[in-house]
């Protein structure tokens, strides 16, 4: 299979390279339909953030069951499917706190482990990093929830409760997904900052109230009216 591997950085090349077609007991083999780019793989790129060369980049896909191991209970090869950023034991002290991320063991696709930007990825834990989708979500656009919108999602929750007004400053893909989890959680006023001109119009869609742009008025003065 192809895929694009870091080789160290600011060194990524495209390579021809075996096909991960034998999953053991926990893991599944996914073909990926689509791989989205984060920030997160810039840092990487660069250097920034460290990785453990080589390795396969990318952590936001969408895909399709090929294979699961024998214990993979939850989906069963064809379903199609989104997943998470990373793979977390269950086991140890944080995952058991509710705070997977925290992991001691934890696994990060296209950081620690090989990631999305690959026409196959071997998913392991694939029971606890894989979420089936529903038919009507096409994967172009299941792609952008595990890793974008639920980012937003989680701190939109956190900070909101239904009927209050929301000020989201900047609205890029993860501002335009607050916006987006706003509305469905209630806010009665959203309002955002935006600079240039396809977010204010995506924003105005999504149900963004007042879209201000701080090069042209005086933003905080607006808010604060
Ligand atoms: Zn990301
Ligand atoms: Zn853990």
């Amino acid at each position: 299979m192809k895929a694009a591997i870091l080789r160290s950085p600011k060194n990524i090349t495209l390579s021809e390279i075996q096909t991960p077609l034998s999953p053991r007991s926990d893991e599944a083999i996914v073909k990926v339909k689509y791989a989205a780019i984060c920030g997160t793989d810039l840092h990487l790129y660069r250097g920034e953030t460290p990785a453990k060369y080589p390795v396969i980049l990318g952590h936001e896909y969408a895909g399709e069951v090929l294979m699961v191991g024998q214990g993979v209970r939850n989906i069963k090869p064809g379903d199609r499917v989104i997943g998470s950023y990373m793979a977390s034991c269950g086991k140890c002290r944080f995952c058991i706190l509710g705070k997977p991320q925290l992991c001691e063991r934890r696994l990060m696709f296209g950081i620690n482990i090989d990631g999305s930007f690959a026409e196959y990825m071997k998913i392991p834990l694939a029971e606890r990093v894989l979420v089936k989708i529903p038919e009507e979500l096409d994967y172009r656009d299941a792609v952008l929830v595990a890793d974008t919108f639920l980012t937003a999602f989680n701190a939109v929750e956190k900070a909101l409760k239904p009927g209050e007004t929301l000020l989201i400053t900047g609205l890029g893909s993860i501002g335009l997904s607050a916006a987006l989890a706003a509305k469905i959680m209630g806010a009665s006023t959203i309002i955002g900052t935006a600079r240039r001109e396809r977010p204010i119009k995506i924003a105005k869609e999504l149900g963004v109230k007042y879209v201000l742009n701080p090069d042209k008025e005086d933003a905080v003065k607006k808010v604060m009216d």
